[in-house]
């Protein structure tokens, strides 16, 4: 599989709806897959995962604290 970099998309605080929530912290990197930018602060959050295998529903929290999801696969 090829890498690609991928834009999150934004998620407001009252979007949350009771979905759990992941800090990435200063960067959280895996074993295979993609890398993946804050769609607010446009920083690296996650190097080299892929989160499309990820089943549940799961915000990803960076750094300057904004909530992010990953966009649907195509
Ligand atoms: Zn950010």
């Amino acid at each position: 599989m090829k890498m690609a970099e991928i834009m999150m998309l934004p998620v407001a605080p009252y979007e949350v709806n009771g979905r759990n929530i992941f800090d990435t912290g200063i960067s959280t990197v895996g074993r295979g897959g993609h890398d993946y930018f804050c769609a607010h602060c446009g920083r690296q959050m996650v190097h080299n995962m892929d989160l499309s295998k990820i089943e549940a529903e799961i915000l990803y929290k960076c750094s300057c604290g904004g909530l992010n999801v990953p966009p649907p696969v195509e």
